[in-house]
């Protein structure tokens, strides 16, 4: 966490003599993308003009590196350095400099998130090749005028073919468009009907607002009047769109992209990476005509400098992407919609812990822009900022063009289970039959990964469990691999028990996705299966790729873990089963397990019956009466709602309080278990807010190192923040192999 105290590194060591005859040059602060919480001075040479936000380049200890010109002194010692010994800003990078908005937005979420505030611009930089020298690239084109080569071949006159309209391409794409080798193409430069040139830079295609004239209908109408006016409101405001899968929040809320670009200012689009699927880019692409500026984690290295700097300079408009398009270096953010904003991979808990959504909220009011939620099963959050009237709710309450919402019903596993070693029930398994008979896609939905979450010897009782954390190891029958899901740890599937050495001993329990596979190929070996699970599709092009087929009806039986509950829309399928709709429950700790069951049940039964078919969604359940099971079956949200808000309101837990977790870890278990106790000890007295804790973590190790948890809850009113930093001021520091993570707002309590 905070290194401060343990920073040797001085700015003023700088080896001037002091009789130097230096004219007092100005100095400006200047912050660089490490783990540290404040500016350092350097001067400006007189040939230099800074302003804040510019990108420069510094001396910083041993290295020289690019950080940015702050407006203002952050942190540091109060003590004022001599000027005279200040080392000087080396160069000035032709990057176009961050907004002071950007610079306050980093300050925000460091404050907020406790992280230190080189670390979030660490974040806002995240686009290395942004910052290097733009190197020309260099392609081909036809020489005008050259002789034919004498030595034609078929693949020479293919490339001949492709560049006869004097276009310059790289070598790689003249190859791939003329089916033939780079070799070909560099043998024609060599005789001289083709020459390098550069090539020219591409350019972003500019999206139009009135592409596409969408009519819209019923509730539609209202919510887009709502949109637009958001946007013609100049100010900040949020809306949550809150609509049932189906009912056209996304065309909704392209009007308000449509309206921000109209104005001439750029939009954001933030959506759960898995969602940005080809079927989202198509309907991007027929409402805008071009397609969007995607930030995704599949781009590489070029593209993402690429866009970084077309963000930056305003040519690219709207930016379609996860949750660190967020932090993209936008010059004129007009609007930013977050889609599926109940999505637990808002929620970074990796180096700066920050929710962002909540942090688009933050963005928004910063700016004075407004922020649109949308989702078919919001957040508690944010139903609740919505009853007390902080976001605008604008419902869409039935799905577009008369197609209904699905029936579901629970199988009660207790009555009608399957037979052992199976786990689809008898009548699970006749509407399977059903839909099959009636040339429709059944979607059969399991939360988890591989083929069995457990192995088990028969003789022994042994169950295999990672070697460095506490979990049992997963079997992935396709790999022929067991797999720990919390470090990458995997081994063979072993022949004998590890433990008791007998051979052939060991079983597989439980079902994973692979095994429900299994089960149906086994019952339906006429249909075609398509399995989705993260482990099994390499990208998310591989990922659009499968989507699209079963898209395209070619797919007849479709077995997934989470990645199919999201945003896809499937005209054909008519049915989802849910195999174990208790799994998400049984999570005791967190107090968003019901939330989160119940939005993903919701969501995915949510995909039958988009089209005109009825749909029809089953739920096999041991407690069916369940409340989480009782509103996913009776339909009715709103007494879920009532119920878990109410739930939340006496046990004072977000949002009607806040929770910060602190968590230690070390190789040594008792050094991490007398670590926590210490910094336990060190927690400052206050009258309104609990610290609970240490307690080991229920994943108590990983990775090999020993985990241990506190909780501070406070109610919403009390400054958490404050209270944690005069709390890690007093508390001992993580030295040597101890770590302390500090995660505001935690969604995870493993
Ligand atoms: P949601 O985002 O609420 O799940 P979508 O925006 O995906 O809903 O809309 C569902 C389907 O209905 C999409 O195929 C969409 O193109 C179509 N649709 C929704 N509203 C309209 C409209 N006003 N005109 C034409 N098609 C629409
Ligand atoms: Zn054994
Ligand atoms: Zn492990």
């Amino acid at each position: 966490m905070r290194a401060l105290n343990s920073v040797t590194l001085e700015t003023g060591q700088l080896d001037l003599t002091s009789d130097q005859e230096t004219a007092q040059l100005p100095c400006v602060p200047v912050l660089l993308p490490v783990a540290l919480d404040q500016t350092y001075d350097y001067q400006v040479p007189p040939d230099f003009e800074v302003a804040p936000g510019m990108f420069v380049k510094v001396p910083f200890g041993p290295q020289v590196r690019t950080g940015v010109v702050w407006d203002t002194q952050v942190g540091g010692s109060d003590k004022p350095v001599d000027p005279k010994k200040l080392k000087a800003i080396q160069d000035c990078l032709d990057v176009p400099p961050l907004s002071v908005l950007s610079l306050r937005f980093a300050e925000w979420i460091a404050r907020y998130s406790l992280s230190d505030l080189g670390m979030v611009l660490r974040m806002m930089m995240s686009a290395p090749a942004a910052f290097e020298a733009q190197k020309p690239k260099f392609g081909v084109r036809l020489v005008v005028g050259a002789p034919l080569p004498s030595r034609m071949t078929d693949a020479r006159q293919r490339a001949l073919d492709v560049a006869s309209d004097g276009e310059v391409r790289s070598k790689a794409r003249l190859a791939e468009d003329a089916a033939c080798s780079t070799a070909v193409i560099n043998g024609l430069v060599k005789v001289g009907v083709l020459v390098e040139c550069a090539l020219p830079a591409p350019v972003f295609g500019q999206p139009r607002f009135d592409h596409a004239e969408v009519e819209f209908e019923g509730d539609q109408l209202a919510a887009v009047h709502a949109m637009v006016s958001a946007v013609d409101g100049d100010t900040f405001s949020t809306s949550l769109v809150d609509g049932v899968t189906g009912s056209g929040k996304t065309e909704v809320y392209f009007e308000a992209v449509a309206r921000t670009i109209e104005r001439g200012r750029q939009a954001v689009i933030l959506l759960p990476e898995i969602a940005l699927t080809s079927q989202f880019i198509g309907r991007f692409e027929a409402r805008f005509g071009v397609k969007p500026v995607e930030w995704h984690s599949a781009l590489s290295a070029p593209e993402r400098g690429r866009i970084w700097r077309a963000v930056a300079t305003g040519e690219a408009r709207i930016v379609v992407g996860a949750r660190s398009a967020l932090f993209l270096p936008y010059c004129d953010l007009g609007l930013i919609v977050v889609d599926e904003e109940h999505d637990t991979s808002f929620k970074q808990d990796d180096r700066v812990h920050y929710q962002a959504r909540d942090m688009a909220v933050v963005r928004g009011s910063l700016g004075g822009i407004p922020v649109i939620l949308a989702s078919a099963t919001p957040s508690i959050e944010s139903h609740v900022n919505a009853r007390h009237g902080r976001y605008r709710h604008v419902v869409l309450s039935s799905r577009y063009s008369g197609a209904t919402m699905p029936d579901v019903g629970a199988i009660d596993l207790r009555q009608e289970g399957p037979e052992t070693g199976k786990w689809l029930s008898p009548r699970l398994v006749n509407e399977i039959e059903t839909t099959l008979g009636e040339k429709q896609q059944a979607l059969l939905f399991l939360n988890r990964r591989g083929y069995a979450p457990l192995t088990l010897c028969r003789t022994c009782g042994h169950r295999v469990e990672c070697p460095q954390c506490t979990a049992w190891l997963v079997e992935h029958r396709f790999r022929h691999r067991l797999h720990c899901h919390h470090c990458g740890f995997t081994l063979p599937i072993p022949k004998k028990c590890p433990k008791c050495a007998s051979e052939d001993s060991l079983v597989a329990c439980g079902p994973g996705v692979e095994r429900v596979a299994e089960e149906v190929s086994e019952r339906f070996p006429e249909a075609r299966i398509v399995l989705l699970s993260s482990d099994l599709v390499p990208g998310l092009k591989e990922l659009r790729s499968l989507i699209n087929r079963i898209e395209a009806g070619e797919a007849d039986i479709i077995i997934g873990t989470q990645i199919v509950a999201k945003g896809h829309h499937f005209p054909n399928l008519a049915l989802v089963g849910i195999v174990d709709g208790d799994l998400g429950l049984a999570l005791g700790a967190d107090p968003r397990a019901g939330e989160r069951t119940f939005q993903l049940l919701h969501q995915v039964t949510g995909r039958a019956g988009r089209a005109a078919a009825k749909g029809r969604g089953f739920v096999q359940t041991y407690m069916p009466e369940h409340p989480v099971m009782q509103a996913i079956i009776s339909g009715d949200r709103e007494a879920f709602l009532e119920k878990e808000i109410s739930i939340r309101e006496r046990g004072g837990l977000p949002p009607f309080g806040r929770l910060v977790a602190l968590i230690v870890s070390a190789r040594d278990k008792h050094q991490a278990e007398q670590f926590a106790r210490d910094v336990a000890r060190a927690a400052p007295a206050a009258d309104r807010l609990a610290v609970l804790g240490p307690a080991e973590a229920p994943i108590a190790v990983v990775r090999g190192r020993h985990r241990w948890r506190l909780l501070v809850k406070a109610p919403k009113d009390l400054d958490v923040q404050a209270y944690c930093r005069q709390w890690l001021e007093r508390a001992p520091q993580a030295k040597g192999d101890l770590r302390l993570t500090i995660d505001v707002d935690p969604y995870s309590f493993l």
